[in-house]
């Protein structure tokens, strides 16, 4: 039996203890990305502070409760050579509904051989990779370096052949959506659609300080079109949706969020309260702790805090900047905060429910 995502469902009542974690588990990459926000900021990546260990990473994910959704982000997650370990002491410890493995997809070898690995140790949770496409061929290499888009195909390959062993298994595709391919979106929606193996595609909207500003000059009509095709497709059942249960809710989700960060993008203002500190957690590979991946409202770190997760949380002035969100009416256009901000809140149901009646 799998961790089912139905097990969280007191959290749309009860926002006490965080569901979702996400962690960024090293700062290295190979790779150099014009629009990550992560690496551009020395601040926010370790420098010169080490990574967690699996020993202290153990403790932290000791003092968490049960986790709907577990993120690993980076730098390129697969440059840390305990990547299993680490999924494994979470998968005990924390028994996520579904654990999510963003790449580049430039390691092949290192990639399939780490998965299948994980989807051996961690078989209760839906495994999920990301592989990131920026475009086709072209634009995908003059954004992510010549050759890279000829490599992630490869992991493409390698991969697909896992999704008829494992059940658990989840295959997908994300595209940051930026200045330098929302002309190339058709196209590479429509290169997508004819990857077989890949259940669902989705578009991520450039955030975050990032080292080439001028690809967050978008044209968020362009924006409106790239979601309402992603949209129709999983409509018309061109593009399929996850095999986990929920998938349909999700996917219906998926829709609903793409929509609202049009509209918080266009109307400048929150839609929605925003549960980040109360149901999310951003922990970064050096310990510290964020309510999210704004990285401006620093909770501490685990290692002045006994890596008692719990324990920062309690703290006083940190109960203050986590209901400073809320009553501040905080707002951004994050995907991974819109998820749960629509999931976890029943106001916003009935056009879940619109949009879960058209699938
Ligand atoms: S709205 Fe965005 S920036 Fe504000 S707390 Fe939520 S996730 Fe962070």
């Amino acid at each position: 039996m799998s961790y089912s995502p139905f097990r969280h469902t007191i959290s749309i009542f009860r926002k006490r203890s965080p569901i979702q974690l996400t962690f960024f588990i090293t700062g290295r990459c190979n790779a150099t990305c014009p629009f990550c926000f992560y690496l551009s900021d020395r601040d926010l990546s370790s420098g010169n502070r080490p990574e967690l260990s699996l020993d202290e990473i153990r403790r932290i994910s000791s003092s968490m409760g049960r986790l709907l959704w577990l993120a690993f982000s980076g730098g390129e997650i697969f440059l840390r050579e305990d990547i299993v370990e680490i999924a494994e002491v979470f998968y005990k410890n924390n028994r996520p509904s579904i654990i999510l493995f963003p790449t580049n997809g430039l390691m092949t070898e290192v990639i399939r051989k780490k998965i299948e690995a994980v989807l051996k140790c961690c078989g209760k949770s839906t495994i999920t990779v990301k592989l990131s496409l920026e475009g086709t061929e072209d634009i995908h290499d003059s954004i992510r370096g010549k050759g890279s888009f000829h490599r992630t195909m490869k992991t493409y390959d390698s991969l697909s052949g896992l999704l008829d062993i494992y059940p658990n298994f989840e295959l997908g595709i994300n595209t940051v959506f930026c200045s330098a391919n929302q002309d190339n979106m058709d196209d590479v929606i429509e290169f997508v659609k004819g990857l077989d193996r890949i259940r669902t595609h989705t578009v991520s909207l450039i955030r975050g300080t990032v080292a080439d500003p001028g690809l967050k000059e978008v044209d968020i009509g362009k924006y409106r079109r790239t979601i309402d095709k992603l949209a129709a497709n999983l409509r018309n059942k061109a593009s399929g949706i996850y095999r986990f249960k929920g998938g349909k809710i999700k996917a219906a989700q998926d829709i609903l969020q793409r929509r609202m960060i049009h509209e918080t993008f266009v109307q400048n203002r929150a839609l929605v309260p925003c549960y980040a500190g109360r149901l999310n957690l951003v922990l970064t590979e050096s310990g510290d702790v964020y309510p999210c991946e704004s990285f401006t409202m620093k909770l501490g770190n685990v290692r002045d805090n006994g890596y008692d997760i719990e324990e920062i949380l309690k703290n006083r002035e940190n109960r203050n900047i986590i209901n400073s969100i809320r009553d501040n009416g905080c707002f951004c256009t994050h995907e991974c905060y819109m998820m749960t901000n629509i999931l976890f809140n029943p106001r916003v149901y009935p056009k879940l429910l619109k949009e879960y009646m058209q699938l």
